[in-house]
């Protein structure tokens, strides 16, 4: 089975640092690193380009969404082209992760990925700021808990 994990967090996060770890750790594996931009360059695609890893970048629009099509192409190549260990997936910072996992889990890919692990990298220093911002972009009230308030107050 192929080990698939998704990286996922805002932009800004950290997501290219944790997955630069991830290709470190698992450098004897086979991988290819599917990336997901939303604008049109591609810059982190570049920063973790190197030696015995393969990258796949779709831009222009997220694949839980526009892009689903070409990420379901890019799924299938992938898995058929390279003999994979090990696929990551880094989704743009407003992908919806469970789109991304209904994908993983149709029976074309089902049959031969094993979702290893779910991730979302938080920039903990920014954390409140982000949600405060993405609230308001989004018009949610925001449910909060109760440490938001005692982190505020410190
Ligand atoms: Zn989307």
């Amino acid at each position: 089975m192929i080990k698939v994990d998704v990286v996922s967090g805002f932009l800004g996060a950290g997501k290219t640092t944790l997955i630069k770890l991830l290709l470190k750790a698992y450098e004897n594996e086979r991988v290819v690193l599917v990336e997901n931009e939303f604008g049109e360059i591609g810059i982190d695609g570049e920063l973790v380009e190197r030696d015995g890893f393969d990258v796949f970048e779709i831009s222009n629009g997220c694949i839980c969404c526009i892009m689903k099509k070409d990420f379901v192409q890019v799924l299938a190549r992938v898995i058929e082209e390279f003999k994979l260990e090990r696929i990551i997936i880094e989704p743009t910072g407003i992908s919806i992760l469970s789109e991304i996992i209904d994908i993983l889990r149709r029976p074309e890919f089902a049959s031969q990925c094993l979702i290893n692990s779910l991730l979302t990298v938080v920039d903990s220093v920014n954390y409140l700021a982000n949600m405060i911002l993405s609230a308001s972009f989004s018009k949610i009230r925001l449910p909060m808990p109760p440490c938001w308030y005692s982190v505020k107050a410190s």
